[in-house]
Protein backbone atom coordinates (compact mmCIF):
# COMPACT_ATOMS: atom_id res chain seq x y z
CA UNK A 1 0.00 0.00 0.00
CA UNK A 2 1.66 3.15 -1.04
CA UNK A 3 0.85 6.43 0.24
CA UNK A 4 -2.11 9.36 -0.63
CA UNK A 5 -1.96 12.65 -0.47
CA UNK A 6 -4.93 15.14 -0.12
CA UNK A 7 -4.79 18.68 -0.35
CA UNK A 8 -7.98 21.06 -0.18
CA UNK A 9 -8.43 24.39 -1.20
CA UNK A 10 -11.08 26.22 -0.02
CA UNK A 11 -12.02 29.40 -1.80
CA UNK A 12 -14.97 31.61 -2.52
CA UNK A 13 -17.25 30.74 -5.18
CA UNK A 14 -16.87 32.44 -8.46
CA UNK A 15 -14.35 34.81 -7.08
CA UNK A 16 -11.75 32.39 -6.68
CA UNK A 17 -12.50 29.82 -8.68
CA UNK A 18 -9.89 30.02 -11.74
CA UNK A 19 -7.52 30.74 -8.92
CA UNK A 20 -8.36 27.09 -7.05
CA UNK A 21 -8.87 25.27 -10.68
CA UNK A 22 -5.05 26.20 -10.87
CA UNK A 23 -3.93 25.09 -7.53
CA UNK A 24 -5.29 21.81 -7.95
CA UNK A 25 -4.34 20.72 -11.64
CA UNK A 26 -0.52 22.93 -10.89
CA UNK A 27 -0.40 20.15 -7.94
CA UNK A 28 -1.70 17.23 -9.55
CA UNK A 29 0.94 17.97 -12.65
CA UNK A 30 3.66 18.79 -10.13
CA UNK A 31 3.57 15.67 -8.67
CA UNK A 32 2.89 13.80 -12.06
CA UNK A 33 6.51 15.11 -13.16
CA UNK A 34 7.80 12.89 -10.26
CA UNK A 35 5.73 9.94 -11.35
CA UNK A 36 3.17 10.31 -8.96
CA UNK A 37 -0.47 9.85 -10.59
CA UNK A 38 -3.37 12.47 -9.15
CA UNK A 39 -6.58 13.97 -10.03
CA UNK A 40 -8.39 17.15 -9.54
CA UNK A 41 -12.47 17.97 -8.72
CA UNK A 42 -14.57 20.10 -7.26
CA UNK A 43 -16.69 20.02 -4.85
CA UNK A 44 -19.91 18.67 -6.15
CA UNK A 45 -22.13 19.95 -3.47
CA UNK A 46 -21.02 23.17 -4.39
CA UNK A 47 -22.03 22.74 -7.70
CA UNK A 48 -23.27 25.46 -9.47
CA UNK A 49 -21.46 28.10 -8.01
CA UNK A 50 -22.76 30.76 -6.12
CA UNK A 51 -20.84 33.96 -5.49
CA UNK A 52 -18.52 34.18 -2.61
CA UNK A 53 -20.29 31.48 -1.07
CA UNK A 54 -17.36 29.34 0.14
CA UNK A 55 -16.77 26.12 -1.99
CA UNK A 56 -13.35 23.53 -2.46
CA UNK A 57 -11.11 21.59 -4.69
CA UNK A 58 -9.45 18.98 -3.96
CA UNK A 59 -5.70 17.75 -5.52
CA UNK A 60 -5.98 13.59 -4.53
CA UNK A 61 -1.76 12.31 -4.94
CA UNK A 62 -0.70 8.76 -4.80
CA UNK A 63 2.51 7.16 -4.95
CA UNK A 64 1.39 4.36 -7.25
CA UNK A 65 -2.12 4.02 -9.62
CA UNK A 66 -4.00 1.50 -6.95
CA UNK A 67 -3.28 3.56 -4.13
CA UNK A 68 -4.72 6.81 -5.83
CA UNK A 69 -8.06 4.21 -6.91
CA UNK A 70 -8.69 3.16 -3.61
CA UNK A 71 -8.39 6.87 -2.29
CA UNK A 72 -10.70 7.71 -5.23
CA UNK A 73 -13.20 5.17 -3.78
CA UNK A 74 -14.66 7.53 -1.56
CA UNK A 75 -17.00 10.47 -2.51
CA UNK A 76 -14.23 12.66 -1.16
CA UNK A 77 -11.52 12.89 1.31
CA UNK A 78 -12.12 12.74 5.07
CA UNK A 79 -8.97 14.21 6.14
CA UNK A 80 -6.18 16.23 4.26
CA UNK A 81 -2.40 16.75 4.69
CA UNK A 82 -2.61 20.33 3.32
CA UNK A 83 -6.09 23.13 3.84
CA UNK A 84 -5.63 26.04 1.65
CA UNK A 85 -7.67 28.73 2.30
CA UNK A 86 -7.22 31.54 -0.35
CA UNK A 87 -8.94 34.13 1.22
CA UNK A 88 -8.27 34.40 5.52
CA UNK A 89 -11.89 35.24 6.20
CA UNK A 90 -12.58 31.56 5.53
CA UNK A 91 -10.89 31.07 8.82
CA UNK A 92 -13.94 31.73 10.47
CA UNK A 93 -15.56 28.93 9.40
CA UNK A 94 -16.90 27.55 6.06
CA UNK A 95 -20.60 26.71 4.99
CA UNK A 96 -21.32 25.87 2.23
CA UNK A 97 -24.74 26.99 -0.02
CA UNK A 98 -25.44 22.48 0.00
CA UNK A 99 -25.61 23.33 3.60
CA UNK A 100 -23.52 21.19 4.73
CA UNK A 101 -23.28 22.92 8.07
CA UNK A 102 -20.69 25.65 9.52
CA UNK A 103 -17.54 23.77 9.46
CA UNK A 104 -14.45 24.80 10.50
CA UNK A 105 -11.03 25.30 8.15
CA UNK A 106 -8.73 23.26 9.88
CA UNK A 107 -12.28 20.48 9.88
CA UNK A 108 -10.19 18.13 7.75
CA UNK A 109 -6.61 18.05 8.74
CA UNK A 110 -4.68 15.26 9.59
CA UNK A 111 -2.68 15.72 13.07
CA UNK A 112 0.56 17.68 12.09
CA UNK A 113 -1.18 18.27 8.58
CA UNK A 114 -0.82 21.82 7.36
CA UNK A 115 -3.17 25.10 6.70
CA UNK A 116 -1.92 27.46 4.52
CA UNK A 117 -3.55 30.88 4.43
CA UNK A 118 -3.54 33.88 2.01
CA UNK A 119 -3.84 37.08 4.32
CA UNK A 120 -1.82 40.00 5.47
CA UNK A 121 -2.51 39.43 8.70
CA UNK A 122 -0.26 37.96 11.69
CA UNK A 123 -0.55 34.13 13.19
CA UNK A 124 -2.16 35.39 16.25
CA UNK A 125 -5.20 37.54 14.17
CA UNK A 126 -5.22 33.77 12.32
CA UNK A 127 -5.42 31.55 14.90
CA UNK A 128 -7.81 33.66 16.70
CA UNK A 129 -10.43 33.22 14.28
CA UNK A 130 -9.83 29.72 13.61
CA UNK A 131 -11.90 26.34 15.52
CA UNK A 132 -9.75 24.74 18.00
CA UNK A 133 -8.51 21.57 16.80
CA UNK A 134 -8.17 18.44 18.90
CA UNK A 135 -4.33 17.92 17.86
CA UNK A 136 -1.28 20.29 16.77
CA UNK A 137 -1.35 21.40 13.19
CA UNK A 138 1.09 23.94 11.25
CA UNK A 139 0.19 27.27 10.17
CA UNK A 140 1.14 28.98 7.06
CA UNK A 141 0.98 32.15 5.90
CA UNK A 142 1.50 33.18 2.10
CA UNK A 143 1.75 36.79 2.98
CA UNK A 144 -0.44 38.98 0.62
CA UNK A 145 -4.29 40.34 -0.34
CA UNK A 146 -6.65 37.88 -1.31
CA UNK A 147 -7.12 37.69 -4.68
CA UNK A 148 -10.48 38.18 -6.01
CA UNK A 149 -11.44 37.96 -9.61
CA UNK A 150 -14.78 38.03 -11.89
CA UNK A 151 -16.11 35.07 -13.79
CA UNK A 152 -14.39 35.51 -17.46
CA UNK A 153 -12.00 37.58 -15.90
CA UNK A 154 -8.36 36.01 -13.94
CA UNK A 155 -6.59 38.44 -12.07
CA UNK A 156 -3.08 37.23 -12.07
CA UNK A 157 -1.10 38.61 -8.82
CA UNK A 158 0.47 35.53 -8.80
CA UNK A 159 -0.56 34.41 -5.71
CA UNK A 160 -1.45 30.72 -7.28
CA UNK A 161 2.49 30.50 -7.59
CA UNK A 162 3.35 31.47 -4.63
CA UNK A 163 1.14 28.90 -2.71
CA UNK A 164 2.42 26.36 -5.01
CA UNK A 165 5.86 27.67 -4.11
CA UNK A 166 5.46 27.26 -0.16
CA UNK A 167 3.60 24.00 -0.72
CA UNK A 168 6.96 22.96 -2.44
CA UNK A 169 8.75 23.38 0.86
CA UNK A 170 6.29 22.33 3.59
CA UNK A 171 5.65 19.22 1.96
CA UNK A 172 8.40 18.01 -0.26
CA UNK A 173 6.99 14.79 -0.71
CA UNK A 174 4.07 16.30 -2.70
CA UNK A 175 5.84 17.93 -4.99
CA UNK A 176 9.61 19.62 -5.62
CA UNK A 177 10.57 22.81 -6.22
CA UNK A 178 12.06 21.85 -9.44
CA UNK A 179 8.72 19.95 -10.38
CA UNK A 180 7.24 23.00 -9.83
CA UNK A 181 9.07 25.22 -12.14
CA UNK A 182 8.69 22.74 -14.72
CA UNK A 183 4.82 22.90 -13.83
CA UNK A 184 5.42 26.80 -14.53
CA UNK A 185 7.06 26.82 -17.41
CA UNK A 186 5.12 23.95 -19.47
CA UNK A 187 1.46 25.86 -18.45
CA UNK A 188 2.45 29.63 -17.82
CA UNK A 189 5.19 30.40 -20.01
CA UNK A 190 6.25 33.15 -17.35
CA UNK A 191 9.98 33.31 -15.64
CA UNK A 192 9.16 36.23 -13.07
CA UNK A 193 6.01 33.75 -12.41
CA UNK A 194 8.83 31.30 -11.38
CA UNK A 195 10.51 33.97 -9.25
CA UNK A 196 7.71 33.94 -7.47
CA UNK A 197 7.32 30.56 -6.67
CA UNK A 198 11.08 31.01 -5.80
CA UNK A 199 10.54 33.78 -3.31
CA UNK A 200 7.82 32.15 -1.80
CA UNK A 201 9.27 28.74 -1.29
CA UNK A 202 12.61 30.63 0.30
CA UNK A 203 10.42 32.42 2.79
CA UNK A 204 7.74 30.91 3.96
CA UNK A 205 7.53 29.95 7.54
CA UNK A 206 5.56 27.82 9.85
CA UNK A 207 3.50 28.32 13.58
CA UNK A 208 2.48 25.54 15.19
CA UNK A 209 -1.09 25.75 16.19
CA UNK A 210 -2.06 24.16 19.90
CA UNK A 211 -5.00 22.39 20.74
CA UNK A 212 -5.56 25.01 23.25
CA UNK A 213 -5.24 28.05 20.86
CA UNK A 214 -8.04 29.33 18.73
CA UNK A 215 -11.62 29.53 18.82
CA UNK A 216 -13.03 27.82 21.55
CA UNK A 217 -16.55 27.80 20.35
CA UNK A 218 -18.27 24.47 18.91
CA UNK A 219 -19.88 24.02 15.55
CA UNK A 220 -23.26 23.53 14.74
CA UNK A 221 -23.59 20.05 14.19
CA UNK A 222 -26.04 18.17 12.65
CA UNK A 223 -28.48 15.12 14.09
CA UNK A 224 -29.38 13.11 10.65
CA UNK A 225 -32.84 11.41 11.44
CA UNK A 226 -32.96 7.98 11.41
CA UNK A 227 -34.70 5.90 8.84
CA UNK A 228 -37.66 5.25 11.13
CA UNK A 229 -37.86 8.61 12.21
CA UNK A 230 -38.42 10.43 8.72
CA UNK A 231 -41.44 11.60 7.66
CA UNK A 232 -43.76 10.23 4.61
CA UNK A 233 -43.00 12.20 1.91
CA UNK A 234 -40.63 15.55 1.25
CA UNK A 235 -42.07 18.66 3.44
CA UNK A 236 -40.40 21.67 3.70
CA UNK A 237 -41.29 24.49 6.81
CA UNK A 238 -41.63 27.69 5.65
CA UNK A 239 -40.02 30.31 7.40
CA UNK A 240 -42.67 32.09 9.98
CA UNK A 241 -42.93 36.10 9.10
CA UNK A 242 -40.61 36.99 12.13
CA UNK A 243 -41.79 39.48 15.20
CA UNK A 244 -41.94 42.13 16.92
CA UNK A 245 -38.99 43.96 18.67
CA UNK A 246 -39.23 46.01 22.03
CA UNK A 247 -36.12 48.43 23.31
CA UNK A 248 -35.45 46.86 26.30
CA UNK A 249 -33.47 49.87 27.58
CA UNK A 250 -37.05 51.86 27.09
CA UNK A 251 -39.79 49.61 26.63
CA UNK A 252 -40.34 51.55 23.59
CA UNK A 253 -41.92 48.95 21.01
CA UNK A 254 -42.61 49.05 17.13
CA UNK A 255 -39.48 47.52 15.79
CA UNK A 256 -40.18 44.00 13.46
CA UNK A 257 -37.41 41.21 12.75
CA UNK A 258 -38.39 39.26 10.31
CA UNK A 259 -37.68 35.06 10.94
CA UNK A 260 -34.00 33.70 9.72
CA UNK A 261 -33.38 30.42 9.58
CA UNK A 262 -31.59 29.50 12.90
CA UNK A 263 -28.47 26.97 11.30
CA UNK A 264 -27.79 28.21 7.84
CA UNK A 265 -24.75 30.58 8.30
CA UNK A 266 -24.50 33.06 5.65
CA UNK A 267 -22.47 35.05 7.10
CA UNK A 268 -19.09 32.70 6.18
CA UNK A 269 -20.23 34.32 2.98
CA UNK A 270 -18.86 37.32 3.83
CA UNK A 271 -15.35 38.86 3.01
CA UNK A 272 -16.59 42.31 4.32
CA UNK A 273 -19.42 43.78 5.82
CA UNK A 274 -21.93 46.87 6.21
CA UNK A 275 -20.94 49.21 9.23
CA UNK A 276 -23.32 51.77 9.77
CA UNK A 277 -23.08 54.97 11.12
CA UNK A 278 -27.00 55.49 12.88
CA UNK A 279 -25.66 59.52 13.88
CA UNK A 280 -25.74 59.86 10.28
CA UNK A 281 -29.09 57.46 9.23
CA UNK A 282 -32.05 59.65 8.08
CA UNK A 283 -34.34 56.23 8.30
CA UNK A 284 -34.82 56.48 4.19
CA UNK A 285 -35.67 52.28 4.42
CA UNK A 286 -33.46 51.75 0.92
CA UNK A 287 -31.04 49.33 2.80
CA UNK A 288 -33.90 47.60 4.23
CA UNK A 289 -35.71 47.14 0.90
CA UNK A 290 -32.65 46.69 -1.10
CA UNK A 291 -31.00 44.27 0.98
CA UNK A 292 -31.40 40.54 -1.24
CA UNK A 293 -30.73 39.03 1.78
CA UNK A 294 -33.57 40.26 4.59
CA UNK A 295 -30.70 41.09 6.88
CA UNK A 296 -31.92 43.94 8.66
CA UNK A 297 -34.11 44.40 11.86
CA UNK A 298 -36.55 47.10 12.13
CA UNK A 299 -35.43 48.79 15.23
CA UNK A 300 -38.05 50.25 17.33
CA UNK A 301 -36.47 54.42 16.84
CA UNK A 302 -37.05 53.60 13.23
CA UNK A 303 -32.92 52.81 12.39
CA UNK A 304 -32.02 49.95 10.42
CA UNK A 305 -29.73 47.27 12.24
CA UNK A 306 -27.79 44.58 9.65
CA UNK A 307 -27.98 41.07 11.25
CA UNK A 308 -24.27 40.28 11.34
CA UNK A 309 -25.51 35.87 11.54
CA UNK A 310 -27.47 36.95 7.85
CA UNK A 311 -25.53 39.22 6.01
CA UNK A 312 -23.25 37.75 3.29
CA UNK A 313 -21.59 41.12 2.55
CA UNK A 314 -22.90 41.79 -0.67
CA UNK A 315 -22.51 45.57 -0.61
CA UNK A 316 -25.63 46.27 -1.90
CA UNK A 317 -26.80 48.42 1.42
CA UNK A 318 -23.58 50.75 0.99
CA UNK A 319 -24.40 51.21 -2.70
CA UNK A 320 -28.02 52.21 -1.93
CA UNK A 321 -27.35 54.49 0.74
CA UNK A 322 -28.12 58.21 -0.32
CA UNK A 323 -26.00 59.37 2.93
CA UNK A 324 -21.88 59.52 2.84
CA UNK A 325 -19.99 57.08 5.08
CA UNK A 326 -23.24 56.20 6.73
CA UNK A 327 -23.09 52.78 5.34
CA UNK A 328 -19.54 51.54 4.45
CA UNK A 329 -18.07 48.23 3.88
CA UNK A 330 -15.49 47.17 6.02
CA UNK A 331 -12.56 44.52 5.61
CA UNK A 332 -14.53 41.30 7.53
CA UNK A 333 -10.99 40.28 9.12
CA UNK A 334 -11.30 43.40 11.69
CA UNK A 335 -13.86 41.76 13.04
CA UNK A 336 -14.09 39.03 16.03
CA UNK A 337 -17.99 38.65 16.46
CA UNK A 338 -21.44 38.67 14.62
CA UNK A 339 -22.92 41.84 17.88
CA UNK A 340 -25.59 44.20 16.96
CA UNK A 341 -24.37 47.45 15.72
CA UNK A 342 -27.41 49.38 16.34
CA UNK A 343 -26.94 47.67 20.49
CA UNK A 344 -23.66 49.35 20.76
CA UNK A 345 -24.81 52.60 19.44
CA UNK A 346 -27.89 52.78 21.63
CA UNK A 347 -25.61 51.78 24.83
CA UNK A 348 -23.04 54.29 23.88
CA UNK A 349 -23.53 56.41 20.92
CA UNK A 350 -19.66 58.67 21.48
CA UNK A 351 -17.57 55.41 22.03
CA UNK A 352 -19.88 53.60 18.75
CA UNK A 353 -19.39 56.94 16.82
CA UNK A 354 -15.66 56.69 17.34
CA UNK A 355 -14.86 52.86 16.76
CA UNK A 356 -16.84 52.83 13.44
CA UNK A 357 -14.93 55.94 12.29
CA UNK A 358 -11.84 54.04 12.86
CA UNK A 359 -12.61 51.03 11.48
CA UNK A 360 -14.36 52.51 8.32
CA UNK A 361 -11.17 53.30 7.54
CA UNK A 362 -10.31 49.39 6.61
CA UNK A 363 -12.31 49.12 3.55
CA UNK A 364 -11.99 45.97 1.52
CA UNK A 365 -11.42 47.84 -2.27
CA UNK A 366 -8.50 45.23 -2.67
CA UNK A 367 -11.68 42.19 -1.85
CA UNK A 368 -14.29 44.46 -4.12
CA UNK A 369 -16.41 41.14 -6.27
CA UNK A 370 -16.21 41.44 -10.13
CA UNK A 371 -14.76 44.59 -11.70
CA UNK A 372 -16.84 47.78 -12.09
CA UNK A 373 -14.31 49.30 -14.38
CA UNK A 374 -12.19 48.64 -17.42
CA UNK A 375 -8.83 48.68 -16.01
CA UNK A 376 -10.04 47.97 -12.40
CA UNK A 377 -7.72 44.70 -12.36
CA UNK A 378 -4.57 45.97 -13.89
CA UNK A 379 -4.60 48.61 -11.11
CA UNK A 380 -4.81 46.04 -8.33
CA UNK A 381 -2.45 43.88 -9.98
CA UNK A 382 0.15 46.75 -10.59
CA UNK A 383 -1.00 47.68 -6.91
CA UNK A 384 0.44 43.97 -5.15
CA UNK A 385 3.97 44.69 -7.50
CA UNK A 386 5.17 48.29 -6.45
CA UNK A 387 4.79 47.63 -2.21
CA UNK A 388 7.84 48.47 -1.17
CA UNK A 389 8.84 46.32 0.34
CA UNK A 390 6.12 43.90 -0.38
CA UNK A 391 5.00 41.24 1.24
CA UNK A 392 4.06 38.88 -1.65
CA UNK A 393 7.00 36.94 -2.27
CA UNK A 394 7.06 39.00 -5.29
CA UNK A 395 10.35 40.83 -5.31
CA UNK A 396 10.17 44.37 -5.95
CA UNK A 397 12.50 44.06 -8.60
CA UNK A 398 10.74 41.95 -10.42
CA UNK A 399 8.92 43.62 -13.54
CA UNK A 400 4.71 43.54 -13.18
CA UNK A 401 3.11 40.68 -14.22
CA UNK A 402 2.22 41.34 -18.23
CA UNK A 403 -1.56 41.28 -18.69
CA UNK A 404 -4.36 40.07 -17.10
CA UNK A 405 -5.76 37.30 -19.02
CA UNK A 406 -9.38 37.39 -19.70
CA UNK A 407 -10.17 33.49 -19.48
CA UNK A 408 -12.64 31.82 -22.15
CA UNK A 409 -16.06 32.53 -21.50
CA UNK A 410 -18.15 29.17 -20.20
CA UNK A 411 -21.19 27.26 -20.95
S1 LIG B 1 -24.04 43.68 2.71
FE1 LIG B 1 -25.90 44.86 3.19
S2 LIG B 1 -27.31 44.40 1.51
FE2 LIG B 1 -25.73 42.83 1.45
S3 LIG B 1 -26.49 41.11 2.69
FE3 LIG B 1 -25.32 42.42 4.08
S4 LIG B 1 -26.78 43.82 4.98
FE4 LIG B 1 -27.76 42.93 3.16
S1 LIG C 1 -30.02 53.46 3.44
FE1 LIG C 1 -28.70 54.59 4.85
S2 LIG C 1 -29.88 56.39 5.43
FE2 LIG C 1 -31.29 54.94 4.50
S3 LIG C 1 -32.12 53.81 6.27
FE3 LIG C 1 -30.40 52.64 5.49
S4 LIG C 1 -28.66 53.34 6.70
FE4 LIG C 1 -30.28 54.85 6.97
Amino acid sequence: MGRLYAVEIVYRGIFQKTLAKNLSRAIVLAAHKEGKPGISFGRYGDSPERNGIPAKSFAIVATDDLTLEEGMAKYEPKEVDVTIAVDDTLCKGVESWAWYGLQPINRLLKPGGTLIVTSREEPEALIEMTHRKEHPYQLAIVKGTPSFSGLWVYKDDHTDVRILGAMARLVPDLFSLVSLQEVIAQEWKDSVKATSALRSYERITTVTVQPTQGNPEKPYQFEFPKWHEMREGIAIPSISMGGAVTDEATGKAGGYRPARNPTFKKFTTRTMRPVIDFDKCIKCTLCWLQCPDSCFDVMPDGMYDANMDACCGCGVCEAVCPEKDCVTMVNESYFHDNASQWEAWRKDPQAYGAWAREIITHRPEDRSHGFRFRGQYEQQVLGEFSDSPPAHGAESEEKPPAQVTPEAPQP
